[in-house]
């Protein structure tokens, strides 16, 4: 394993617009990117906090799995990611360890990251993602 920080934390928010004065006015961060992640239905909003990034996830569909997510559980922490090194060999190494994996291999995610997501049933209940920069 080669896990060098926690790369961000995905909120999930029924609005971005609504939660964006907290962010930025209250907490004095700046949103410095808005993307919207067309497979997985979601638009995101990116501010950074040293080396981590907050990411706030609003569902742009109610088939989206962030919309599926608050209908359950309402708004508040959605995923904790952290960043990795050789995402693919770290996937085969938990998948050797017996841990459950909802990506096999690493796909696209958003900011041009390598992404993958691990089973909550395997990581406590929280939803873990590990991510990979682009060299
Ligand atoms: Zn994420």
């Amino acid at each position: 394993m080669e896990i060098t920080h926690i790369e961000h934390i995905g909120i999930a928010v029924r609005s971005i617009e609504e939660q964006l004065p907290y962010y930025e006015d209250v907490l004095g961060l700046k949103c410095y990117n808005i993307e919207t992640v067309a497979d997985q239905k979601v638009k995101t909003a990116f501010f950074m906090v040293g080396q981590t990034k907050i990411e706030l996830l609003e569902p742009t569909s109610d088939e989206s799995t962030i919309a599926k997510f608050m209908e359950k559980r309402g708004e508040g922490i959605h995923h904790i990611a952290y960043a990795t090194k050789n995402i693919n060999n770290v996937l085969s190494e938990l998948e050797a360890k017996g841990v459950r994996l909802i990506d096999t291999r690493a796909r696209g995610g958003a900011e041009g990251l390598s992404i993958a997501f691990l089973h909550p049933k395997s990581t406590g209940s929280v939803l873990t993602e590990l991510c990979e920069h682009p060299e």
